[in-house]
């Protein structure tokens, strides 16, 4: 993307480019210049998307071959307009350009491995007198709607096992970083048939729109808890079937046979990749008292070493905050934190002048009272928290209605799994911290949401069960 031309995407609807005829200015948060005008849809022009996603059910449901080789084209499709998104999702979201290019790889890695997805039915019975089988039908038509710390990514992990499954779909993003989305749409409709993927932006209101639509059967919805629980209570009505992806507040905790100084750069970086704006990102950490300093030393270092900068610079390893609201959450859960006797050991705390730019921060001293340490920060501030005995590391980190993801550090692979295995969240990592793949259900308890994104789970939530029963004899 060139800086200076000013991106200006159409809604996707039908296959065809649907202009509004208003616009919202989309900024880049590391200049705070404006990059783009996001489309504004009206309620007509949604009900046209729903209805463009319902002409297309009928023959899109028919034919799992003809999906399988539609989303092996569509992660094709990616994969060739990485030049183009890569930039696009770098200027809107704030992200350092290696990451952006990451995305969009990763994006299309999701969606071909469900170019192999497999619906069998199942046989429950056959003999002389029945036959009885269970399968998969798609649950109709989905409104999908994604947040603004991975807009490619997170729309594929809804994209593909959708699609795969046999629904179509309407996707909104976020106001804060529509473009990318929006011409991922494009692309994306230049191998699939028009209707099946549908995109639309506008403001916040959109979404309630969206999953107040009589035409939809199911939400899929990633964000934040509040939010969450608007897309629930609105989906009651109806009975719309939703899967919930929403925040996260990960402990990591280490061992005593763990060794700061050799985990140090990959624990930073479970951290602050993307400046900490990764749902399941590691949010707090619990160490032995005895190794405290060490750690804390060790992941200072680490912050030290970041370049943090404008996303399109080269050498720069960490951009700013996406936002100016998020800036100011990070901002106010630190001072709160410091205020109440944190020590906090950041990287100087130089920032450039413009931009939503929060230096990378490590919180000694920290304590489980402070709202950084109890509620999710989502952004580039570790709170370090020392314990003396790891039954109260464990009762502290699945402490609280958080339970997206966890982590248990050691050189005792063995022991630290069986701690791993009783921490509250839906994903317990060993030795790591945020790895996934696409044949990896991924979730969250308790707040963190409802039902699983990802893998063979992630497509049945796409499906709903029917038995077909045939008598004989
Ligand atoms: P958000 O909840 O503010 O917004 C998410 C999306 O919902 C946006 O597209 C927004 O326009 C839309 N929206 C706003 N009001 C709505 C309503 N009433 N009904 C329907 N849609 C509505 O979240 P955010 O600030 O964009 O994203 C950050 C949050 O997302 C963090 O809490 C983070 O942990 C979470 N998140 C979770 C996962 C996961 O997989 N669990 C992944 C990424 C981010």
């Amino acid at each position: 993307m060139s800086t200076t031309s000013l991106q200006t995407p159409d809604l996707v609807i039908d296959g065809r480019a649907v202009p509004t005829s208003e616009r919202l200015d989309v900024r880049n948060p590391a200049t705070g210049a404006v990059i783009g005008a996001s489309p504004v849809c009206t309620p007509e022009q949604l009900d046209g998307a729903f209805a463009a996603a319902g002409c297309a059910a009928a023959s899109w449901r028919a034919d799992l071959d003809r999906r399988r080789a539609a989303l092996g084209s569509a992660a094709a499709a990616l994969v060739g307009a990485i030049d183009e998104l890569a930039p696009l999702l770098q200027a809107e979201q704030g992200k350092p350009m290696r990451e952006a290019r990451l995305e969009v790889k990763a994006a299309a890695y999701w969606l071909g491995h469900y170019a192999t997805t497999d619906l069998a039915r199942e046989t429950l019975r056959d003999d002389g007198k029945a036959i009885v089988e269970v399968r998969r039908r798609p649950v109709g038509i989905v409104a999908a709607i994604t947040p603004w710390n991975f807009p490619l990514l997170l729309a594929c992990w809804k994209i593909g096992p959708a699609l795969a499954a046999g629904c179509t779909m309407v996707l909104k993003p976020s106001p804060y970083t529509p473009l990318s989305t929006l011409r991922m749409g494009e692309v994306l409709n230049g191998v699939l048939p028009p209707g099946v993927l549908n995109v639309v932006a506008g403001r916040d209101e959109l979404g309630p729109w969206m999953t107040g639509h009589p035409a939809v059967r199911k939400v899929t919805f990633t964000g934040s808890v509040a939010t969450g629980k608007r897309v629930m209570a609105a989906a009651a009505d109806d009975l719309k079937r939703v899967t919930l992806e929403l925040g996260g507040n990960d402990a990591a905790i280490l061992l005593d046979d763990a060794d700061p100084g050799a985990i140090a750069k990959q624990l930073f970086w479970s951290a602050f990749l993307n400046a900490g704006q990764l749902c399941c990102a590691v949010k707090r950490v619990y160490v032995p008292t005895a190794l405290r300093s060490e750690l804390v030393d060790a992941l200072s270092a680490e912050a030290e070493r970041v370049v943090l900068g404008d996303g399109a610079a080269r050498e720069t390893t960490m951009g700013p905050l996406n936002n100016r609201p998020q800036l100011d959450h990070v901002r106010s859960v630190v001072a709160e934190a410091v205020g109440a006797g944190a020590r906090s050991t950041n990287a100087g705390g130089a920032v450039p002048d413009v931009g939503h730019f929060f230096a990378p921060t490590i919180l000694d001293g920290a304590d489980d009272t402070m709202r950084v340490v109890a509620d999710e920060q989502f952004g580039p501030a570790l709170p370090v928290i020392a314990y003396d005995d790891v039954e109260d590391a464990l009762a502290r980190a699945n402490a609280g209605t958080y339970g997206l993801g966890g982590s248990v550090w050691g050189q005792d692979e063995d022991r630290a799994a069986a701690l791993a295995e009783r921490l509250e969240c839906g994903t317990a990592w060993v030795n790591t911290h945020y790895a996934n793949d696409p044949g990896q259900p991924f979730g969250g308890l308790k707040w963190s949401g409802i039902g699983v994104e990802n893998g063979r789970w992630g497509v049945e939530t796409f499906t709903e069960l029917q038995v077909v029963h045939r008598a004989r004899g």
